[in-house]
Parts: C-alpha cells; sequence; structure tokens
C-alpha cells in the first residue's frame, strides 16, 4: 500500500527545497579545466531552478556546467565524488521534467545541450541499423538523422522536443510501444558516466546490470552520453485516424483487440483520448469544421466520449486500403464517426509539435505572457481497474485537461530494467495533462491526490510513471521490494554517495 501519497504536496516540495544545503564553498577549490566550464552567475543558474511543469521552484544550482565532452562531465563527477563536501549534480536533457526531477538545488546542473560544442553527436549506421546518438539530442534530430538514409528507430514518445537521456532514464511511451516495446526496450548499448565518474561502455553483455539498471533508472545510476538505439526502413506515409466511441467498454475492447493484432495485419499505432463532460472538440488542424460540428453534436449531452486514435505506415496506398478497410469492419465505434488524414512520416511523428506551432500561428487571442504549469500525472494502471477507474475518477471529474488513455502489452517490457509497471498482462497509460494557472494548480494537484487516493482505496495498484515520491517508503512500494532492494544495491555501487539526480528524491 502506498504511504503518504495524499499529503498535501506544495508542503512537500517546500520541506524538500527548504531542506536542500547550499553549500558551495565548494565553488572555490574546483580545479581550473572544470571552473572554465562552470557558470555561477544568477542569470544562468536561475534558469536551471525550474522546469517544464513549474509547480516546483527550487533554489537554484549553485553552478550550472556546461561540458564539451563526456569526459568534462567524468572529470566533474570524480571531483564532486571526492570533494570534502560531495554536492549533488543532475544531468538537464530538455528540462521537461514536470515535478522538479532535472533540478538539482545548491549543486551542479549539468547543462546537457553544450556537449559537442553545439555539433550533432548522431551517427546512423545503415550497416548495422542503429544510430548512436548522444544523451543530449533531442529525439526530432535522431529521427531527422535516420531518415536521411531511410531509417528510423521504431518507439516514440508523442513528442519529440525530449533527450535521448531523459526518456531513457524514464521508459519513451507512445502508440508504438504496444508492438515494439517502451524506448528502453530499444537499446543496444550506452556511455554512463557514473555518480563516482567512472566512464562504463555497457549493455546486455558487458556491465549489465549498470546497462538495465540505468534504463528507467530515474538518472540514479550515471548520465547516460551515448545511447546505441535499434532502427528499421521507415515507412513513406501514414494513415491517421480518430475513431468515436460513447461507451468506454467498447472503446477498451477495441483498443485491446488492435494491440493483440500481428504487425502484418494491424495498425503500428494505437492511443485513445478521453473528452469530459465540459470538453468540446475544438479548433484542430485533424478535423475540418464540419467534422468539428458532428463530433460536438455527438457529444451533446452525453457526459464523456472517447477516441481512438490509431495510425497505419505504408508505402503502397492500395494496401494500406485495403488493411484499413479490414480493420474498420471488426471495430464497434459509432457509425460514422471515423476521420482521417494522410500525412508523411514524419510529420506524424512530430504531430504534437506541428500542432502547437499551428495553433499557435493563428491564435490571435493568446496575449497572454505568462508560461502555463503542468501539474500532470501519469499512470499506468492495470487492466482490471478500468471499470472501476471509470466510474470512480472518469464520471466524477469537473476539471478539463487532456486525458490520455491506451493499452501497453507488458510482454514488451524487460522487468530486469529499473522501469516498473503493472503486473497484468494489459495495462493502460492513463496520462492527465492538466494545464494551470499559479492560482490554480493547486485544485489540480489535489484532483492527482484524490485519484492516487482512490485507487489505493480500492485496491488498484497503479503505478506512477514519470513518478514523483518524497518518501523511501513510498519508493520502496513503487518498485516493489525486489527491485527495490536491486536498485539500492545498484545505487551503492554506481553512486555510492547519492550526488545523482536528487531532484528525484529517492536517496537524498
Ligand atoms: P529532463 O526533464 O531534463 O530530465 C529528466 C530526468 O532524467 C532527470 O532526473 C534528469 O536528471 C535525468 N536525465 C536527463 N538527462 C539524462 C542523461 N543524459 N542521463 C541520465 N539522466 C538524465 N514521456 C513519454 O514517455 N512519452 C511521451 O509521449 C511524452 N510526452 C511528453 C510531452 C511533453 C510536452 C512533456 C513536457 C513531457 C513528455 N514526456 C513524455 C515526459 C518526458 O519523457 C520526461 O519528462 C523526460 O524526462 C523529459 O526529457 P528531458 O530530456 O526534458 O529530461
Amino acid at each position: 500500500m502506498a504511504v503518504g501519497i495524499v499529503i498535501n504536496r506544495l508542503v512537500l516540495v517546500v520541506a524538500y527545497f527548504a531542506g536542500a544545503a547550499v553549500v558551495s564553498s565548494w565553488l572555490d577549490d574546483v580545479p581550473p579545466e572544470i571552473a572554465s566550464k562552470l557558470d555561477s552567475g544568477s542569470n544562468a543558474t536561475a534558469r536551471f531552478a525550474t522546469d517544464y511543469g513549474g509547480v516546483t521552484r527550487a533554489a537554484n544550482p549553485a553552478a550550472v556546467f556546461h561540458p564539451s565532452t563526456a569526459d568534462d562531465i567524468a572529470a566533474l563527477l570524480r571531483f564532486a565524488y571526492c570533494a570534502e563536501s560531495p554536492f549533488p549534480v543532475a544531468a538537464r536533457g530538455n528540462g521537461h521534467s514536470v515535478r522538479g526531477q532535472a533540478l538539482a538545488p545548491g549543486g551542479v546542473a549539468i547543462d546537457m545541450a553544450a556537449l559537442g560544442g553545439g555539433r550533432r553527436r548522431i551517427n546512423v549506421s545503415s550497416a548495422g541499423m542503429y544510430v548512436d546518438a548522444g544523451g543530449e539530442q533531442l529525439w526530432i534530430d535522431v529521427l531527422e538523422a535516420a531518415l536521411r538514409q531511410g531509417l528510423s528507430p521504431q518507439s516514440w514518445t508523442d513528442y519529440l522536443y525530449l533527450t535521448v537521456g531523459g526518456t531513457l532514464s524514464n521508459a519513451g511511451i507512445s502508440g508504438q510501444a504496444f508492438r515494439h516495446g517502451p524506448q528502453i526496450s530499444n537499446v543496444y548499448e550506452l556511455d554512463v558516466v557514473t555518480g563516482k565518474g567512472e566512464m562504463i561502455t555497457c549493455s546486455s553483455q558487458s556491465d549489465r546490470d549498470l546497462f538495465y539498471g540505468v534504463l528507467g533508472g530515474l538518472g540514479q545510476l550515471g548520465v547516460i552520453t551515448r545511447a546505441r538505439i535499434a532502427l528499421r526502413p521507415a515507412p513513406a506515409r501514414v494513415r491517421w485516424l480518430r475513431l468515436f466511441y460513447t461507451d468506454l467498454g467498447d472503446l477498451t475492447r477495441d483498443q485491446e483487440f488492435l494491440i493483440s493484432l500481428p504487425e502484418t495485419t494491424g495498425f503500428d499505432y494505437v492511443e485513445g483520448q478521453v473528452l469530459l463532460s465540459h470538453q468540446r472538440v475544438g479548433n484542430s488542424t485533424f478535423y475540418s469544421k464540419q467534422d468539428v460540428d458532428s463530433i460536438n453534436r455527438l457529444k451533446g449531452e452525453l457526459n464523456i466520449i472517447y477516441f481512438l486514435e490509431g495510425a497505419l505506415y505504408y508505402d503502397s496506398p492500395s494496401i494500406a486500403d485495403q488493411k484499413i478497410e479490414d480493420l474498420l469492419k471488426q471495430l464497434n465505434f459509432v457509425p460514422g464517426f471515423v476521420f482521417s488524414n494522410d500525412v508523411t512520416y514524419l510529420e506524424f511523428l512530430n504531430r504534437v509539435h506541428n500542432e502547437i506551432q499551428k495553433l499557435n500561428s493563428t491564435d490571435d487571442d493568446d496575449s497572454s505572457s505568462t508560461a502555463p504549469l503542468h501539474p500532470w500525472l501519469n499512470l499506468f494502471l492495470p487492466k482490471s481497474g478500468v471499470r472501476d477507474f471509470q466510474l470512480g475518477i472518469l464520471e466524477n471529474i469537473n476539471l478539463t485537461g487532456l486525458i490520455l488513455l491506451y493499452p501497453l502489452n507488458k510482454n514488451r517490457w524487460n522487468d530486469i530494467m529499473t522501469a516498473t509497471v503493472p503486473n497484468e498482462e494489459v495495462f493502460y497509460t492513463v496520462g492527465f495533462l492538466w494545464t494551470a494557472t499559479v492560482e490554480d494548480w493547486g485544485t489540480f494537484d489535489a484532483l492527482n491526490n484524490e485519484i492516487l487516493g482512490f485507487c489505493d482505496q480500492h485496491g488498484i495498484e497503479v503505478k506512477q510513471y514519470l513518478p514523483h515520491y518524497t518518501s523511501k517508503l513510498d519508493w520502496a512500494w513503487h518498485f516493489g521490494s525486489d527491485k527495490w532492494e536491486k536498485f539500492v544495491q545498484l545505487k551503492r555501487r554506481y553512486d555510492p554517495k547519492a550526488l545523482l539526480s536528487p531532484g528525484q528524491q529517492i536517496f537524498n
């Protein structure tokens, strides 16, 4: 049972950062080769005191480190490890965490984007069918480099402006993961700098404990400076569909059917979304004006409706047409409520960014200069809990926001990795992607706590994805006793002074 999850998070956030000792006397002792890459000016450090979520306001790091090479990171970590007062160090990818996971109050934030001095560190091997990508590289750049050779990684996140090291430290999931597993299941090899400053190349064959430990390891065992990622031939185009449902049972039955199909007959991507009682389909590049009107008519007075999002990759239009026709015949969406787009593979994978850009460029009303806050909650929900979840949570939410809901197959996850998922063959990703303001984010946070509390009370063994806990007890519960014990042992071995990624609040 999760302990302490229903405690006011604001209190926890404040407590954590009030307790973070800001010891920066070590700055005076830093050797010149490291000092030349440290910036302790407040302009630099203030940028690294919050993240995309915006709800965690930490003390600034004492300095930001701009490494040119992986050796620089190793030198910094050796120094931190041997210092009289060892100091915390956090790799910062693109800072797209939402709960302060990449922050290092009072310590050093590594500006991973500095690696390579602005040069792309991405090498595609078409002979080996892999790409070697720096841990700091954005997935969009990895994709574009691979596409130049007609290749592509096969497992993605919905949004591609995230770093390789950042998503591999979590899992990296999207609508392809039901078939190919999360991004962490598609890695051949890693270069890692440990918390002692050792540089280790690891894989399933060599230093395998470290390799599997780092995948989903929340930045606790080392800094990923290179990942070798599996590639496959890239398709040319994508048929991208949305099918509407008024009944959750119909939606989930169809989703589960689709994720059971082999590649030859099924979709290549399956996701889904919930439209809550107050929501209407609005301006979007996906739908025509007429589509929007008819979906909103369907919604009418209904409390909730849902859509299944599927995508089929193709090179031959006639084969794609036939496959889709066969698939649609087997699904139970509301007759007539199927909408489709035909886009390039790049446009499809980059859809979230494209959508944001297009909406921004046509949005005249947005005069607000305050960045919104994102108190998100992402859960892995066991299939057996979906019905209770619907009745107890979805049908009782009074707030609006984007809610993702789609199933994954557990057999595509390797349990030897640190990433943790529920113990059922099929589990659902549920993402509550709230957008809030400084004034109202607490309301969303309270709802998140209510959701976790409901699952707890009803014995629904959800696992948080991109987890946020603040006590060792909760972390131990999150991982489960075997995995937790192993993680603790790995931490002792690779980061014995608990310097790395303190913002996760696991070992410090
Ligand atoms: P950061 O936030 O900078 O870091 C995350 C953690 O990893 C920190 O603890 C940090 O210290 C550590 N870290 C960073 N780089 C390294 C490294 N090289 N080596 C070791 N540790 C490191 N996730 C999904 O799975 N699927 C999605 O579809 C998805 N969509 C998203 C869309 C948006 C708009 C946002 C904001 C987030 C989304 N995420 C998604 C979550 C995202 O994967 C995580 O927040 C991820 O951590 C962000 O990557 P980042 O590069 O910004 O990492």
